[in-house]
Parts: structure tokens; sequence; C-alpha cells
């Protein structure tokens, strides 16, 4: 059997969900090639051999870009069984469906692609496609990333010295233990997670450092669901490549809850953690069911910034409750606490994300703020009751993309954005607090976030 991979989009990131089954579908006996839309065209030749397409839908953005393509793939590989798998799967089936999609797995997708390849097999593949309410057993096995382009092309590390490194990714775990309200794992995983076997993060790690990584980015949703897993895991890539780096993600109450580690991950190579922040309103965080206050931000920035651990903030910068006098609290405070080289300007324009099985919709009276499901945005679309702040949202969105084409700074953009907020608020326009020194921290070449709209380069590159 001849299966064909295709990652739409995932922050530059050389794709562990498709170097993972890539491996696990050659195991039993396919023949596998992948393609990594991010950096490649669709394969026409390919895709007309093929008898199973997988297409991997692990982000808002990925899923957008996808349903712009599987027509097309569709047009391609007519004979082919075409299966949507990923987080964002299961909560776009309906329209994926309607887009000739013929299964849908979620994120948990190995042992049911397995079954899948099985049942293509023996002439029965839909009786295998059925998604369910456990969590399955994953057999993990070490991903093959010999199929994806080189790491030499995805996002690259700057460091604070402005040096260019190659970055590998890895996954040490899946899911997440909590429950904010608008993340999209909250509805797959409620409340679980599972960990990836040592070994095979060790093995994973150690071929991509052969391959030229010289920075490890962990891409589990939170880092520290799993302290102990995690702590073993970055003491042995540290044991074993002493000069490899890495970042994770981790969300502020794991700062805080497991401050005794920050000394150990510093020591191993940690250079930064990026931490979805979301909001400095403790109303909004609030509703957003987050698990930190402002203060709670506060305390993680001294923490970090005391173990010499860089912290990259993630904001949803626009939500119904945003005001004016809170989108100014959000920058005033990002100023005061010195992170303005942190941000990265899209986080300024991030507008909250209601996608199909949001636990949002379990808010008293959210879903009276909501517009009927919009099948191109893959969202309930909301407007906000103070149409300046939507104004606002739009014109930071703008200022942003137009400061990435013409390779503005970010506090460049930001001194814009500031500029721009005070005037949609009708106020003079303060000077901005004074910064020590124009920083640069360490950062990935490309911007973490999950669901801002695909640019029109992405959706006409494949
Ligand atoms: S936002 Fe982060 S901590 Fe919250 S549920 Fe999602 S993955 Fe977990």
């Amino acid at each position: 059997m001849r299966a064909v991979l295709i990652n739409p989009y995932e922050i530059g990131r050389q794709p562990f969900g498709l170097a993972e089954p890539a491996a696990l579908l050659q195991q039993a006996g396919c023949t596998v090639d992948c393609l990594d839309l991010s950096l490649q065209r669709l394969d026409p030749a390919l895709l007309a051999q093929a008898d199973l397409v997988g297409v991997y839908v692990a982000m808002h953005t990925a899923t957008r870009i996808a349903v712009e393509a599987i027509p097309r793939i569709r047009r391609h590989a007519p004979r082919a069984h075409l299966c949507a798998y990923g987080l964002y799967a299961p909560m776009n089936e309906a329209r994926l469906s309607v887009l000739g999609v013929d299964t849908v797995l979620d994120g948990e997708f190995e042992s049911r692609m397995l079954a899948l390849v099985e049942g293509l097999a023996s002439g029965n593949g839909a009786a295998y496609a059925t998604a369910s309410s456990k969590l399955p057993e994953v057999p993990f096995v070490v991903p093959d990333r010999s199929k994806l382009p080189p790491l030499s092309q995805y996002a690259r590390l700057v460091t604070s010295d402005g040096v260019e490194k190659t970055v590998g990714f890895a996954e040490t775990s899946r899911g997440c233990k909590h429950f904010c309200r608008h993340c999209p794992v909250v509805p797959i995983y409620e409340g679980r997670f599972r960990i990836v076997p040592r070994d095979v993060v060790a093995a994973d790690v150690r071929n991509q450092v052969l391959a030229g990584a010289e920075h490890i980015s962990f891409g589990d949703p939170d880092f520290l669901n799993g302290p102990g897993h995690a702590r073993r895991v970055v003491c042995a890539l540290h044991a074993e490549f002493p000069d490899v780096t890495y970042d994770a993600t981790v969300k502020i109450e794991h700062i805080l809850r497991y401050r005794e580690l920050l000394p150990e991950l510093k020591d191993t190579g940690c250079l930064f953690i990026t931490s979805a922040v979301e909001s400095v309103d403790d109303r909004v965080l609030a509703h957003l069911n987050k698990g930190h206050t402002k203060d709670d931000f506060v305390t993680a920035v001294r923490l970090l910034r005391n173990t010499g651990i860089s912290l990259t903030p993630t904001f949803v910068a626009f939500t119904p409750w945003t005001s004016l006098d809170g989108y100014l609290d959000l920058l005033r405070t990002i100023a005061e606490l010195g992170l303005v080289d942190s941000v990265p300007p899209i986080q300024l324009a991030i507008r909250l994300l209601v996608p199909r099985g949001s636990h949002l919709l379990k808010l008293e009276g959210f879903e009276k703020r909501l517009r009927d499901f919009d099948s191109n945005t893959l969202g309930y679309p909301w407007g906000h009751a103070d149409h300046r702040v939507d104004a606002l949202q739009e014109a930071v969105q703008a200022c942003a993309a137009r400061a990435e084409q013409n390779g503005l700074s970010r506090a460049e953009t930001f001194a814009e954005i500031w500029r721009l907020a005070h005037r949609a608020a009708d106020r003079p326009v303060p000077v901005l607090p004074p910064r020590s020194s124009a920083e640069l921290v360490p950062h990935l070449s490309e911007p973490w976030y999950c669901c801002a709209e695909p640019t029109n380069q992405q959706l006409a590159s494949f």
C-alpha cells in the first residue's frame, strides 16, 4: 500500500505528526511519502499513486489551509482513501467530510490509522474508521524524518547574540491536565495527558542532533504536565549533548508551582519558555479558566529572569470582554515588565477563536454573543459590543502584517501599536516606559501562534 502524509503548516516545525506515522506505517509494510506544504508543493504524480492520503491538522491555521488544499488533493488522488487526523480534525469533521474526507481521526490517531490501513488492505477500510471517547493505546515508534525537508529549511533559533542555529522539534507528551476554556486541547483530552516514552524521545532527539539540530524545541501543550518525565528527558538530553539548548511551553501556574525546577531547566540548556499568558485582566483570565492572575504572571517573569531563562508570553489580546482600557493595560504591562522585545507583534492582534466543541460554549450566556458557525473560518464569529475594539483589532493585525513585510523590529512595531491603541481610546499618546537596551531575546524565527488567519501566500503555495 502507498501512503502520502501531508502537513499543511506547523509554525515552522518539522512535523512529528508526519514523521511518527511515517515510521509506523512503514513498519506495517506501507510505502510512505511525506509532503510539507509549508515548504513543498503538492506532487500530482505522487498523489496519483496513493492508496491512502493522510492530512495532518494539528492547529487552526493548518486546518484552514487544509480546507483549501483538500479539493486539489482529491483531484490528484481520485482513488485514494482520504484521512484527516490531528487535534483539529474531529471538531471540523462536518466540513472535512463535505470536502471528500473519508476518515477523521483525532490527535491519538496511531492505532486507528494502523487499523484503517489493515481495513483498506482487506477492502473494508471504513469499518475501522471510528472515533472513540477513550484515549486509545498509542504504539509510539521513533519518528522517521528522512522523508521530510531537512531541518535547515525550518524555523531557526535566533540567540541573544543574533546567531542563527538549526532547530529540531520533539514531543514528550500529548494532551493536558488543565481545562482552559478556549483551548482546543480540552475538548479532545478532557484533562488527560499521556507521555511519549523516554527512549522514543531520546532517539528522536539524537537523530535530529545527528541531522544538524543545535537546539530542540519541545512542542508539548505543556512541558510540565509531567514534571518528573520532563526532568528525566532534559537531564538525559544534556548528558548526551551538553551543547544542545532547548525551549518548551509551560503555563504560568506551572512556572510558579515548579519554581524549584527552574534552575535545573536552566542548567540543562533551557533558553526560553513560551507561556500562554493570554491576558492581564483577571476578569478575562477567570472567563478563560486560565488558573493564573496578572500578579502570577508578574511573579513568573521575575522567577524566570532571576533564573536566566527568557519568557515568551503569548496572548489572546482581543476577546468579547476586552475593553480599550484593558488593551492599554496589556501594552503598559508588557512595556513595564521589559517584555517588548519578547512579544512577536502578531500576539497583540490575536482574536479569541471559538471552534466547534469549545468549552467556551459552556460559559453561561456566552453563546448569545456568537453568530452562526462560519464554515470558512471554522469558528463562531463574534463582534465586540464596543465597535472601536473590533476596529482596533483590525488595525493592529494590519500593523503587524506591515511590520513583518517591512522588516520592522518588535520595538518599532510595538510603538506603532501603542499609538494606535491610545488614539482608538481617544487618549493622548504617552511616552513609552524606557527600555534598558535594545535587547535581543532568544526566539524562533517563526512566531508561535495557533489561530491566526492564514496568509494569501500560505493559501496559494501548494
Ligand atoms: S492552554 Fe495550555 S494549560 Fe491550558 S488546557 Fe490548553 S494546553 Fe493545557
